[in-house]
């Protein structure tokens, strides 16, 4: 077994501690994320929380009773960013008008059938705002095929609901995953 960096998780090949990339900032993020999407070599919810500041990352696939969750929802307001076709309200029109006030989004990490597994089985999460991104940005990450065209990562969905909230561009802090996938890209080649 490789030793893994303490702090990234990541064996020594592909951990991007060394670029110091940390991003300060005000927007509080939890990361549903599915069990079976933490052993995933990629696993940009956990790079979003070493760069980014107030990310929860939760483990399970059925989140009812979960007690953390549960305590925040009961104390704040949460909208969940997940697209349903015809339920979920534009993200980026709720920004435009100055309608999006909340104090936690919750985002779901894994692939769609799975998410959507979360979404049918957490009951608590029925009652939540839900809004769907339309960004029309490109995923960066070439090394893991996207489903649709305009789907992006965990770690591209914090940067983005970041950047709309707080009005400001977060691009250096891209630099991590182009540094893993460029390495992982340097060792296919041989
Ligand atoms: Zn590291």
């Amino acid at each position: 077994m490789a030793t893994l960096c303490h702090s990234c998780e990541r064996n020594h090949f592909t951990c991007y501690c060394h670029l110091n990339i940390a991003i300060t900032n005000k927007t509080k993020i939890i990361i549903l994320r599915h069990i079976n999407e933490k052993k995933h070599f990629f696993n940009t919810a956990k790079i979003a929380q070493n760069i980014f500041e107030n990310i929860e990352i939760f483990d399970g696939e059925e989140f009812s009773k979960h007690q953390r969750l549960n305590h925040i929802l009961t104390k704040h307001k949460a909208a969940i960013i997940y697209y349903i076709d015809q339920i979920s309200s534009s993200f980026e029109k709720s920004i435009h008008n100055n309608s999006f006030k909340y104090d936690y989004l919750i985002l779901l990490d894994g692939t769609w059938k799975k998410t959507y597994k979360i979404y049918q089985l957490s009951k608590n999460l029925h009652s939540l705002p839900l809004y769907a991104i339309n960004s029309k940005v490109k995923s960066i990450i070439s090394v893991r095929k996207p489903p649709k065209e305009f789907y992006l990562s965990t770690f591209e969905t914090v940067k983005y609901c970041i950047e709309k909230i707080e009005k400001r561009s977060l691009n250096h802090s891209l630099l991590p995953i182009k540094y893993i996938q460029d390495q992982i890209l340097s060792k296919k080649k041989g």
